[in-house]
């Protein structure tokens, strides 16, 4: 597992596209500048993982855009300290952006082969979530509730009930609804039965799946 001075010239290089695509959140872009996103990925796919592209993980799925990661992790506002709940984990770059920004990540993943995976692979790198989870994102993770942020790195149907119960008042939600494309979406809940909804642009995801496999 290397990080050299060539991939974070990259990473820099990196930082500068996705600020000129309108990201501003210096937290969020200092972290896509230290985690070494070539250490996520599959090593055929390594010398691409500088691009500002989604590339194939195990299991058919994606780790997502880098574009797409900062846009998210911009949303939730994450500060230091805060309880964040991630649905996907997949690679699990999105988990070592947050923290690196010093959240606490709980992290749910419904495929058992990337679960193992990553579960293997952040803490040897160094970015231990404080729980990962094989199971169902669309049930949240009550036991833990509330959190200061969920983010939703598939894109799901509708907005699961739940992860709206599972917020703080202050909390806030970021998911991808839709089909075929999502609408990126942000809920942020204002009182105990009110949240106001946020929608900002269209996207890409692999789809949420309901079961385990
Ligand atoms: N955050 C990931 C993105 C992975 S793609 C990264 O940075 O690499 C989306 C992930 O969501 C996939 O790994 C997929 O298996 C997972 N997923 C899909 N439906 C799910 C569900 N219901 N619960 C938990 N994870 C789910």
């Amino acid at each position: 597992m290397k990080d050299t001075h060539k991939h974070k010239g990259l990473r820099n290089q990196l930082v500068s596209t996705i600020k000129n695509k309108g990201i501003e959140d210096e937290n969020v872009l200092n972290a896509i500048a230290k985690v070494p996103r070539h250490l996520f990925m599959d090593s055929g796919f390594v010398d691409f993982a500088y691009q500002d592209k989604a590339f194939p993980i195990a299991a058919e799925q994606t780790i997502s855009q880098p574009y797409t990661v900062a846009f998210q992790t911009e949303l939730l506002e994450v500060k230091n300290g805060d309880k964040i709940l991630e649905i996907g984990t997949g690679s699990g770059y999105q988990t070592a952006v947050l923290i690196e920004m010093g959240a606490k990540v709980y992290t749910i993943e419904r495929q058992k082969e990337l679960f193992k995976k990553t579960n293997l692979f952040l803490p040897k790198l160094g970015y231990a979530p404080k729980r990962m989870i094989f199971g169902d994102g669309y049930k949240g993770l009550p036991t833990e509730a509330p959190f200061d942020g969920i983010i939703v790195t598939a894109g799901a149907p509708f907005v699961p009930k739940p992860l709206l119960a599972q917020l703080k008042i202050g909390g806030r939600l970021v998911i991808p609804i839709g089909d075929d494309t999502q609408v990126m979406t942000l809920f942020i809940r204002t009182a105990d039965k009110k949240f106001e909804k946020y929608e900002l642009g269209n996207f890409k995801f692999v789809p949420m799946l309901k079961k385990k496999n």
